[in-house]
C-alpha cells in the first residue's frame, strides 16, 4: 500500500476513535494531573532542603510532607483513571475494528480466501489489531502525560536556573538524525515480523486441521521442526524489531549521561561558592533526573508510532480489497428453468479449466457430472453459484444470466450438499438450521427426519442438541453427510448441487445416505457430481467431461450404446477399477 502513513492514522481515528472522545478528554486531563504532578514534587523538594533540613524550621515540616504527599495521592488517582480510559478505549476499538475487519472478509470472493490462508487472516483479525491496540495505548498515555510531565519538570528547571537547564539538554538536537534513522528500521523490521507471525499462524491452523495425517504418516517430528525453523524466522524478525525500539531509550541515556556531569561540574561549585542554595540545586536535579524518563518514552514513542503503522498497514490492505462479484446496479428477476451452461470459459490466472463448455440442466431433473478429477466438475458448481465469474460465455438460471441476478437471490435458489459442507461446531438442530436461519423447530424436526438424522440423533442422550464436535468430528462419515443433507431438505431451494463423496460408506450408511438423498433431489433441478454407478444410471443426463469440456454427453443407455468415453469408464468401473467416474 502506497498511502501515506498519516492518511491511515487520519482514516482510524475518523472510523474508529473520533467516537469516543468525551473519554479520551476525561483520560487527557487526568494525564495533565499526572504529568504534572512530577513537577510539583520537583518543585517542592527546593522547601523540603532549604527551610526544613537546612533552616531546621520544625513548622514546614508538616506542610511540605502533607503536600508531597498530597501529589502522591493526586498523581495515583490520575494516573489510575486514565489508564483504565484508555484501555477501554483502546479495547473497544480493537473489537470494533476486529468485527468490521471479520464483516468486511466475508463480503470479499471466494478466491481471496484461496490466495490469503487461514491462518495469515486470522492473524490479521487477531495479532495486528491487537498489536496496534497495544501500542496505541501506549502512545496516546505517552502523548498526554509524558509531554506534561516533560513541560512541568522543564518548567522547573528552567525556574531554578535557566543556564544549568540549557548546559543539561545541550545534547538533545544531536539525537535527531539517529532517531530518524531508527524508525524507519523499526518500521520495516516490525513489518517483518508481523508476517513472520502470519506465516506461523499458517502453519498452526495446517497442523491442527491436518492431524490426522500428521499422525498416520508419523510426521510429528517432521512437523515439529518446520515449526521451529518458522518460529526461529519469527524470533530472529521481532527481535530485530525489538533492538530498534530498545535504541531509542538507549540514545535519551547516554544524552542524560551527558547533561548530568556538566551540571555537577558547573552547579557543584555554584553551591560551594554559596551562589546557589543546597534545595535549589536539590529541586533542580530532582526535575533533571525525573526528566529523562518520560523523555525515553517519548523518544520510543516515534519507534512505536512506526510498529503500529506495520499493523495498520496490514490491516488497511485487507479493508482495501474490494469484491469483484456482486449484484449488478439493477439486478434482473429469477425464475425457475433449465440450468444452462453456454460456451463457458473460465481460468485460473492463465491456467484454462473450462474451455467453451455448453450442456444443460433441464428443470426438475438429475444430472450428472463425471469425467476424471481435474476435468472441472467442481468448477461447475462454482460458476453456477458464483464463487467466481467466466472469463467468457454464460450462465443462465431460467433463461436469467446469473451475474445479472441479484447475488443473494441467486445463493437462495441453490443448495450445496458437498463433501466440504462444513460443519461447525455446535449442536446437530443449529447445523441443520444453517440451511434457513428463521426456520421453526418442526421444520428443523421434520427435515432431520427426512434426512434419516433423527434415527442416529434418537440414540444419543442429548438428541438433535448433540453437539457434533470442531468440523463434526463427533459423527461418522454417514451422519455428517446426512446432517448436510438435512441442512439441504429445510433450505428447500429449487436447484441442487450435490457432490457425491468418493469414499465408501458401509452398506447401512450408503442405503440411508442415498434415499435421504433421492427423497432431496425430486422434483428439484438437480447436478450431482457422480461416483456410484447406481446415481449416474438413474440420471436424466449425463454430462461426461474432460479437461475442462463436454466430450459425450446423453443418458446411459444412449452412451453406453455409442461406446465412447463414458462406456468405457464404465466397463472399467464395473469390473472392480477404481476410476475417477
Ligand atoms: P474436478 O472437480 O473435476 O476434479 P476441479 O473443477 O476441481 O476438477 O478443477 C479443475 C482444474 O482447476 C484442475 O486442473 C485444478 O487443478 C484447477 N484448480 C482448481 N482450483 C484451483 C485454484 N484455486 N487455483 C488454481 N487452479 C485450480
Amino acid at each position: 500500500m502506497n498511502e501515506p502513513k498519516t492518511n491511515l492514522l487520519i482514516r482510524l481515528w475518523r472510523d474508529h476513535v473520533v467516537q469516543f472522545w468525551p473519554l479520551l478528554v476525561v483520560a487527557f486531563l487526568l494525564m495533565v494531573i499526572e504529568g504534572g504532578s512530577l513537577g510539583a514534587i520537583s518543585y517542592l523538594i527546593q522547601p523540603l532542603f532549604d527551610e526544613v533540613f537546612v533552616a531546621g524550621d520544625a513548622g514546614a515540616v508538616t506542610w511540605v510532607a502533607m503536600a508531597i504527599s498530597g501529589v502522591f495521592i493526586l498523581r495515583a488517582i490520575s494516573g489510575f483513571g486514565q489508564r483504565v480510559l484508555i484501555v477501554t478505549v483502546g479495547l473497544r476499538v480493537t473489537t470494533n475494528l476486529q468485527s468490521r475487519l471479520l464483516a468486511h472478509l466475508l463480503g470479499l470472493d471466494a478466491r481471496y480466501f484461496q490466495d490469503n490462508a487461514p491462518g495469515a487472516l486470522i492473524e490479521r483479525v487477531r495479532g495486528d489489531t491487537l498489536a496496534l491496540q497495544g501500542l496505541a495505548s501506549a502512545t496516546l498515555m505517552t502523548l498526554g502525560r509524558d509531554t506534561i510531565s516533560v513541560i512541568s519538570l522543564l518548567a522547573v528547571m528552567i525556574w531554578s536556573d535557566w543556564q544549568w537547564a540549557l548546559l543539561a539538554l545541550a545534547g538533545v538536537p544531536l539525537l535527531i538524525f539517529p532517531l530518524t534513522f531508527l524508525q524507519k528500521l523499526i518500521r520495516k523490521t516490525t513489518r517483518a515480523a508481523r508476517e513472520a507471525a502470519s506465516r506461523l499462524s499458517t502453519q498452526l491452523d495446517e497442523i491442527f486441521h491436518g492431524i490426522v495425517s500428521i499422525k498416520v504418516n508419523r510426521l510429528e517430528r517432521h512437523e515439529a521442526n518446520r515449526f521451529d525453523r518458522e518460529v526461529n524466522g519469527f524470533l530472529a524478525a521481532q527481535l530485530r524489531a525489538e533492538r530498534g525500539k530498545a535504541a531509542n531509550p538507549a540514545l535519551i541515556d547516554i544524552i542524560a549521561a551527558i547533561g548530568f556531569m556538566a551540571v555537577l561540574i558547573y552547579g557543584g561549585h555554584q553551591i560551594m561558592s554559596g551562589d546557589k542554595t543546597v534545595g535549589q540545586f536539590m529541586s533542580f536535579f530532582t526535575a533533571l533526573a525525573l526528566v529523562f524518563d518520560p523523555l525515553r518514552r517519548l523518544s520510543a514513542l516515534a519507534g512505536n508510532v512506526q510498529a503500529a503503522m506495520a499493523s495498520l498497514d496490514r490491516l488497511y490492505e485487507v479493508l482495501e480489497a474490494r469484491p469483484t462479484i456482486l449484484t449488478p446496479a439493477a439486478p434482473k428477476p429469477l425464475a425457475a428453468g433449465d440450468v444452462v451452461f453456454d460456451a463457458v470459459d473460465f481460468a485460473y490466472g492463465d491456467t484454462p479449466v473450462l474451455q467453451g463448455l455448453s450442456f444443460t440442466a433441464a428443470e426438475g431433473k438429475t444430472t450428472a457430472l463425471v469425467g476424471p478429477s481435474g476435468a472441472g466438475k467442481s468448477t461447475v458448481f462454482a460458476l453456477l453459484s458464483r464463487l467466481v465469474d467466466p472469463v467468457s460465455g454464460q450462465i443462465t438460471l431460467g433463461g436469467t444470466t446469473t451475474t445479472d441476478a441479484d447475488l443473494e437471490r441467486l445463493r437462495d435458489s441453490i443448495a450445496l450438499v458437498g463433501q466440504a459442507e462444513a460443519l461447525f461446531d455446535e449442536t446437530i438442530a443449529q447445523n441443520i438450521r444453517l440451511g434457513r436461519l428463521d426456520a421453526s423447530d418442526e421444520d428443523v424436526r421434520a427435515a432431520a427426519d427426512a434426512a434419516s438424522v433423527l434415527d442416529f440423533a434418537k440414540t444419543l442422550p442429548l438428541g438433535l442438541d448433540t453437539p457434533v464436535g470442531p468440523r463434526g468430528s463427533g459423527l461418522s462419515g454417514g451422519q455428517r453427510q446426512r446432517v448436510t443433507i438435512a441442512r439441504a431438505m429445510l433450505r428447500d431451494a429449487p436447484i441442487l448441487l450435490l457432490d457425491e463423496p468418493t469414499s465408501a460408506l458401509d452398506a447401512q450408511s450408503e442405503k440411508l445416505v442415498g434415499e435421504a438423498l433421492s427423497r432431496l433431489s425430486k422434483g428439484r433441478t438437480t447436478l450431482v457430481i457422480a461416483h456410484r454407478l447406481s446415481t449416474i444410471r438413474d440420471a436424466d443426463l449425463i454430462v461426461v467431461m474432460d479437461k475442462g469440456r463436454v466430450v459425450e454427453q446423453g443418458t446411459h443407455e444412449a452412451l453406453m450404446q455409442a461406446g465412447g468415453a463414458y462406456a468405457r469408464l464404465h466397463q472399467l468401473q464395473s469390473a472392480g477399477v477404481t476410476t475417477s467416474l
